[in-house]
C-alpha cells in the first residue's frame, strides 16, 4: 500500500472491533474486513439480486454482486490516488448493499410498506444488520464484528432518531459529522459506476437508444471524442469505448475538486474530514453534467414502462410473503421461527425475506401460493 496521508483511517486512529480479537498475522485489520465481507453468505447472495435489470432477464446485465465490483474498484482507485486507506474503502464498497432486498428498489418499498409500524426497513441500516448481526459464521460473536469504520461507513444514511438507538456507529448522524473521507469516496464510487453501468444496460438492453443519450452532455462530449479518434467505431464498441471515458472523466474531475478542497480547508487529519463539510465530490461543472445524466435515466429507464411491470411483480411478491408469513409464522423455515420470540415477528419476517434473492423470492412464492406445488 502506498503511504497513507494524515486524514486516512489507519489501524492506529481506529476505533477498533466491539469484540477484540488477537491481530490477524499476515495482512491489516480492514483487509481482514474486506475478506469477512467477501466470504459471507450475504455477499454471495448479490450475484442473484436485482440492480436494475431482474437476474433472469439477461446475463449481462449488472446484478448487486458486479455492481459492487464496480464500486469496489472505482473506489480502490480513488483512494490509492489520495492517500486515503484503500482497504477500507474496498471493505465498504464491497458491503455498501448487502442489505438490498430482492428485485431491488421496487423490493425495498414494499417491505418497508409492510415493515410500516414495525420500525420501518431500509436496505442501508439493513446492511449494518447482516454484519453486526445477522451473519451466523463465528463462535465468538454475531455477525463479522467488523472494524468500526467499516461499520460507520457501511451506514450512509440514518433518520436522528434511529441514529440514537444504534449508538457509537451513528453518532455523527446526531453530531452532523461528515463520515471519513473513505466512506465520502465509496459513496461518489457508487454513483460513478451505477450512473455509466446504467447507461450500458440501457442501451444493451433497448429500452436507451443512443440517439436519446447524444442529447445527454456528458454523453455526447466523450462519444464525439470517441468517434473523432476512432472513426470507424459503432455498436458496442463505440458504447464501451464512450462509457470508459466519462467514468475516466469523473474520476479525474473528483480527484482534482477533491485534493483543492482538502488543501483548502487544511485538512490533516480524521477529525478534520469529520469537522469539515463533505471533501468528497464533483466541480460544479461536472456536477452538474451527472445530475442531467442522473434525471435522463430515471425518466427513461428506471421508469421505462418494461422496468415499471416488473417493478409491480416484484412488489407484488414482496407484499404476499410478507403477509402470508405474518399470517403465520409457523410458514417461516425453522431457524427464523426460533428468533420470532426474541426479534419480534415481523423483523424476524423482513430479515428472512430481505436476505432472499430475486429468484428464490419467485419459488418461495410459488411454494406459498401455487396449489400442486410443495
Ligand atoms: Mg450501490
Amino acid at each position: 500500500m502506498t503511504e497513507l496521508a494524515g486524514y486516512a483511517v489507519t489501524e492506529r486512529n481506529s476505533a477498533g472491533r466491539a469484540v477484540v480479537e488477537p491481530r490477524p498475522k499476515a495482512r491489516g485489520e480492514f483487509q481482514r474486513d474486506r475478506d469477512r465481507i467477501v466470504h459471507s453468505t450475504a455477499f454471495r447472495r448479490l450475484e442473484y439480486k436485482t440492480q436494475v435489470f431482474v437476474n433472469h432477464e439477461g446475463d449481462l446485465f449488472r446484478t448487486r454482486l458486479t455492481h459492487s465490483i464496480e464500486v469496489a474498484q472505482i473506489a480502490r482507485s480513488i483512494a490509492r490516488a489520495l492517500g486515503a486507506n484503500e482497504d477500507l474503502a474496498e471493505a465498504i464498497a464491497l458491503a455498501h448493499d448487502l442489505g438490498h432486498t430482492p428485485f431491488g428498489h421496487a423490493g425495498q418499498e414494499a417491505l418497508n410498506e409492510c415493515m410500516a409500524g414495525h420500525g420501518g426497513f431500509e436496505h442501508n441500516l439493513q446492511s449494518l444488520r447482516i454484519v453486526d448481526k445477522l451473519e451466523e459464521r463465528y463462535g465468538a460473536f454475531d455477525g463479522l464484528n467488523l472494524m468500526f469504520e467499516t461499520r460507520a461507513g457501511i451506514l450512509k444514511h440514518c433518520a436522528p432518531a434511529r441514529a440514537r438507538e444504534l449508538g457509537a456507529v451513528a453518532r455523527r448522524f446526531v453530531e452532523n459529522r461528515s463520515p471519513s473521507l473513505e466512506a465520502q469516496i465509496c459513496n461518489l464510487a457508487d454513483e460513478i459506476a451505477y450512473n455509466n453501468h446504467d447507461v450500458d444496460d440501457g442501451l444493451r438492453s433497448g429500452l436507451v437508444e443512443l440517439e436519446q443519450l447524444d442529447q445527454i452532455s456528458l454523453f455526447a462530449r466523450h462519444a464525439g471524442q470517441a468517434r473523432a479518434e476512432f472513426p470507424q467505431l459503432t455498436g458496442r464498441r463505440l458504447i464501451h469505448e464512450t462509457v470508459r471515458r466519462m467514468i475516466d472523466a469523473q474520476v479525474t474531475d473528483l480527484l482534482a475538486e477533491t485534493r483543492k478542497r482538502i488543501a483548502a480547508q487544511g485538512i490533516a487529519t480524521p477529525a478534520d474530514v469529520a469537522a469539515a463539510a463533505p471533501l468528497v465530490g464533483f466541480a460544479a461543472p461536472m456536477a452538474e453534467e451527472n445530475r442531467t445524466l442522473k434525471h435522463f435515466l430515471h425518466a427513461h429507464l428506471y421508469r421505462h414502462h418494461k422496468v415499471v411491470r416488473m417493478t409491480g411483480k416484484a412488489r407484488r411478491i414482496v407484499g404476499d410473503l410478507f403477509t402470508a408469513f405474518a399470517a403465520d409464522v409457523r410458514l417461516l423455515p425453522e431457524q427464523y421461527q426460533r428468533k420470532v420470540a426474541q426479534e419480534g415477528a415481523q423483523r424476524v419476517i423482513a430479515d428472512y425475506v430481505a436476505g432472499m434473492t430475486d429468484r428464490y423470492a419467485m419459488k418461495e412464492h410459488c411454494r406459498l401460493f401455487a396449489i400442486g406445488i410443495d
